[in-house]
């Protein structure tokens, strides 16, 4: 069986949760395979072999952290002349969408990104995408050479499978022009406790119905109780009351959780963008004719600080705190 090769996102030895993600998709068209690009392979291999990866390609010298983007293409166009795999999946994000696209033209092979889900019909990774502002979806195959596919996080839940992710060195020399932007500084951005947005599980979002700044506070303690992500329209982030980098929608975030929560947020065109192949939807707004509820699984039709206070004591009563 082709391998499936299946590139890390991970910050020293922690797996992302969104490669896993990767991994339970890799399953379903060849054996997955990891390539690891820098250190901490050996701490992350537990949670990767848990996932299902017969094989961690790794590659960890310096020069894979030290330099941008490059050294992953080059290292991914090496593994793909080598094994010939069915596809390479990789996390929609940004720097990833520069890597995939180099890969393309390394291998002569065509890409897809920003996939929300991938199918085999008639031998061939069908790619499923969500455009024009979410009101469309796309059925995509490549014509030519290996499929490389970016998939956003949350596009499917995790699954554990045993594998027996075999660690294999792989040693590369770079070229020189793949070293060509040098990383000079790393900055780690403070998170505070929640989980990053893009890659939550689950998200609380609130919308101009809260008000005011202060009232922001209730979505973020209904969001604590979950051990969910914040986010927020952009009529909030551009009133001022929460930052920009929370804003779900076609000009901010898009997110893909499990479940999404819009608490006052009338559902306008691009916030749906950023938000609507969430699995399950909830919706708490106080107009019953507001356009969220179309696309809600469950709506509940009130003035919200009414309903969140009650669904916070419903949840304290269940996890018993
Ligand atoms: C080019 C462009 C790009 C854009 N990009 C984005 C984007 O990325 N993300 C985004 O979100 N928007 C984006 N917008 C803005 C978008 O069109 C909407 O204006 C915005 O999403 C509205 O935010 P809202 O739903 O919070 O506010 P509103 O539309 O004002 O809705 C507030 C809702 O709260 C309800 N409400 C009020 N009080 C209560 C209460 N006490 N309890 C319960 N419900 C209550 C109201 O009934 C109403 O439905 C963009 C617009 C443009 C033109």
């Amino acid at each position: 069986m082709a391998e499936v090769l299946v590139l890390a996102e991970h910050s020293g030895g922690d797996v992302k949760k969104v490669t896993l993600e990767l991994l339970t998709l890799a399953r379903q068209f060849g054996e997955p395979a990891v390539v690891w690009a820098g250190e901490g392979a050996a701490d992350g291999q537990p949670r990767l072999a848990e996932y299902g990866a017969a094989k961690v390609y790794v590659a960890d010298g310096s020069d894979f952290t030290d330099y941008v983007t490059a050294p992953e293409a080059e290292l991914l166009a090496s593994l793909v002349t080598e094994t010939s795999p069915a596809a390479v999946l990789l996390a929609s994000t940004g720097q990833n969408k520069e890597v995939a696209g180099r890969l393309a033209v390394k291998t002569s092979s065509g890409m897809l990104c920003d996939a929300v889900g991938l199918v085999a019909q008639d031998g061939k990774i069908v790619a499923e995408q969500s455009v024009f502002g979410g009101a469309t979806v796309v059925h995509s195959a490549v014509k030519t050479g290996t499929p490389i596919v970016t998939v956003r996080p949350n596009s499917v839940a995790a699954e554990p499978a045993p594998g027996a992710a075999e660690l294999s060195a792989v040693s590369l020399s770079l070229s020189d022009a793949a070293k060509s932007a040098k990383v000079t500084e790393k900055i780690v951005q403070e998170t505070g406790e929640r989980p990053e947005l893009a890659e939550a599980a689950i998200v609380v979002s609130g919308g101009r119905g809260v008000g005011s700044a202060d009232g922001f506070a209730i979505i973020e303690k209904l969001a604590d109780s979950l051990g969910a992500a914040v986010g927020a329209s952009r009529a909030v982030t551009d009133a001022g009351w929460y930052p920009h980098k929370f804003q779900v929608g076609q000009t901010g975030t898009t997110v893909s959780p499990q479940l999404y929560m819009a608490i006052g947020i009338s559902g306008a065109i691009q916030h749906r963008a950023g938000m609507q192949t969430s699995k399950t939807i909830i919706a708490v707004n106080k107009d019953p004719e507001a356009p969220i509820f179309e696309l809600a699984d469950f709506g509940v039709v009130g003035d919200l600080f009414q309903v969140v206070p009650q669904l916070l004591e419903d949840i304290q009563k269940r996890s018993g705190s």
